[in-house]
């Protein structure tokens, strides 16, 4: 779809023409010195400059990529999806979209945050109070079932034992019975933020491990079960990491969820309510921004929509998507030993 298109749906959706003129100053692929004989591996992701977290520098794409559209019916019905993320705004910023999918396509998903995101608010005891309303009011605008904290200090999580956030992790995933997780991508490059590599690889060892039989064997006798974990989402967190990208989810129809689970985050990120502050600023000056609406609320769910989310909207572009997220997928492995004895019955010979 051409931006012109695009900018046209958005006006008869509500918007005004006032934001058109910002959109033009977007910019294109960046100018590359790269000589001819080098392929290159490393792709400069477009972005318009509205929102310092939607979009990392780079992405690496692996060749068997595939864009993830919706599925009609419910065919995830009796999965469970775990989003997991270090603190408040992560799924919120980078994968609600596909989180708000799944859900819809059939999954029971649960919303599991590791830290107190106490680095978050005007002092360290409000940042932690604040989140947590948050972290709760996110989960029900993505429609979670429930939301858990683990309360672990915001940015120290380096500090904390690997083996206890991991083992805090396999009882929730063999009590929760998880098919799939969503997360922060434990080979993110060049994240500043120590929590979210923290939290990737407590996340991948958890998945691994909830599913075995010797792991954590007291588990068993309390009544529970193991969790087969198939399916694992991971993103990139931006705009310092980046990482392979082997799957582009086509978030159209679930853009609004998204905005209104950016909202939900007043404590942090850069939603909440920063388009009633714009709306108010602006008529303290006697002015008004006609795409940010008449009142608070609207202004804030626009501002998030136009500003925020266009993102999201220049990268969906580039598949044919209106708007859209990235992940690095991992899927359901072969059964391998299926396939050995299928082959040893098709080649058998009398011995
Ligand atoms: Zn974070």
């Amino acid at each position: 779809m051409k931006r012109r298109e695009w900018l046209g749906g958005s006006v008869a959706g509500g918007l005004a023409l006032g934001g058109m003129a910002a959109f033009a100053q977007t910019p294109g692929r960046p100018r590359s010195d790269l000589p001819a004989k080098f392929a290159p591996s490393a792709f400069a992701v477009p972005s318009t400059k509205y929102s310092p977290f939607t979009t990392p520098d780079y992405y690496t794409y692996a060749d068997d990529l595939v864009v993830e559209r919706n599925r009609p019916g419910k065919p995830h019905a009796g999965k469970v999806l775990a989003a997991i993320q270090a603190h408040s705004d992560d799924i919120p910023l980078f994968a609600a979209g596909t989180v708000a999918k799944l859900i819809d396509e059939g999954y029971t998903a649960y919303l599991i945050r590791l830290s107190n995101d106490e680095a978050a608010g005007r002092t360290l005891g409000y940042g932690v109070v604040q989140n947590e309303l948050d972290n709760q009011n996110a989960a029900k605008a993505l429609g979670c079932k429930k939301a858990y904290s683990f309360y672990y200090r915001n940015h120290r999580m380096d500090d904390c034992a690997m083996i206890e956030i991991r083992s805090r992790l396999i009882f929730l995933f063999r009590m929760l019975q998880v098919n799939t997780v969503v997360c922060m991508d434990p080979y993110n490059h060049y994240d500043e933020n120590p929590d979210h590599i923290i939290a990737g690889k407590a996340v991948e060892g958890a998945c691994w491990m909830s599913g075995s039989a010797r792991d954590y064997a007291e588990h068993y006798k309390a009544g529970l079960k193991p969790a087969r974990i198939r399916e694992k989402y991971y993103f990139a967190r931006s705009p310092q990491g980046h990482n392979l990208v082997n799957r582009v989810v086509d978030i159209s129809t679930y853009i609004d969820t998204k905005v209104r689970v950016n909202m939900a985050n007043k404590g942090k990120g850069p939603a909440g309510s920063a388009g009633a502050r714009l709306r108010q600023e602006l008529l303290q000056q006697g002015k008004k921004l006609p795409l940010l609406g008449e009142d608070d609320e609207a202004a804030n769910f626009q501002y998030v929509k136009f500003f925020l989310m266009a993102d999201h909207h220049l990268f969906g572009q580039q598949f044919g998507c209106e708007y859209a997220e990235a992940f690095r997928y991992i899927g359901t492995e072969p059964n391998y030993v299926d396939n050995i004895r299928k082959y040893a019955a098709e080649h058998a010979v009398p011995a």
